[in-house]
C-alpha cells in the first residue's frame, strides 16, 4: 500500500478546513488493476509517468481536490496515419465524500481515511485525449489515389474523371477539430 496515489486524509477531516499540498510523479497505473481498454486512436502508456499536483482542502464531510494532472499520450495522425505525441494537462476540480448523498454522484468516495487518486488522475486524462491528433496542423496528409506522403512528395494523381464521381466533387469533407490539448 505505498502507492503515491493513495493519501491519507483522517488528520484533513478531522481539523476542518484545512488543506494539504500533493505533488508526485508515479506510473499511470501503479499499482491499479483498470478494465482493459479497447484499442483507441489515442491512448497512454501504462509505465507513463503522470504528473499530480493537487491541494486538499477539507470541508464537513468531504474534501475538494484541486490542481493539475499531465501525462503523456500517443496516436496516429489523422491525416498521414505516423505517430503523433502529446502532453495532456488538465485542470482538476474534483470532490471527495465520506458518503455518496444526492447530488454527490459525481463525487469519489473516501474509504478508510484515504483518498486514492488514481481514479481522478485516469477520469481526468482520458476525458482529455484528442480523438483524432494530427502530427501538425497544416499536415497535408496521403494522397488517396497513390498513398504518397504529401509532406515530403507530390505525385500527379487526379481525381478520376469517371462521371459516376462526378456527383462527389461538390462534395465537401471538413475535418473535426478535437479537444484543446498540446500536440508537441
Ligand atoms: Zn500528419
Ligand atoms: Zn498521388
Amino acid at each position: 500500500m505505498n502507492s503515491p496515489y493513495l493519501v491519507p486524509v483522517a488528520q484533513l477531516l478531522r481539523d476542518v478546513p484545512s488543506r494539504t499540498e500533493i505533488a508526485f510523479d508515479a506510473e499511470f497505473d501503479e499499482p491499479h488493476e483498470f478494465a482493459p481498454r479497447g484499442v483507441a486512436e489515442t491512448d497512454v502508456f501504462p509505465e507513463a509517468t503522470v504528473r499530480v499536483r493537487l491541494r486538499l482542502e477539507s470541508f464537513s464531510g468531504g474534501l475538494r481536490a484541486k490542481g493539475t494532472v499531465e501525462a503523456p499520450w500517443h496516436g496516429t495522425c489523422r491525416r498521414c496515419s505516423t505517430p503523433v505525441l502529446g502532453l495532456s494537462t488538465v485542470a482538476v476540480n474534483e470532490r471527495f465524500v465520506d458518503h455518496r448523498g444526492p447530488g454527490d454522484e459525481e463525487a469519489y468516495v473516501i474509504a478508510d481515511d484515504f483518498v486514492d487518486l488514481g481514479p481522478l488522475a485516469h477520469d481526468a486524462i482520458f476525458l482529455d485525449l484528442p480523438l483524432a491528433p494530427l502530427c501538425r496542423e497544416d499536415c497535408a496528409g496521403l494522397c488517396p489515389y497513390c498513398g504518397i506522403d504529401r509532406n515530403e512528395a507530390t505525385c500527379e494523381c487526379q481525381a478520376p474523371l469517371d462521371p459516376r464521381w462526378a456527383t462527389l466533387d461538390g462534395l465537401r469533407f471538413t475535418d473535426f477539430e478535437p479537444g484543446e490539448s498540446k500536440e508537441v
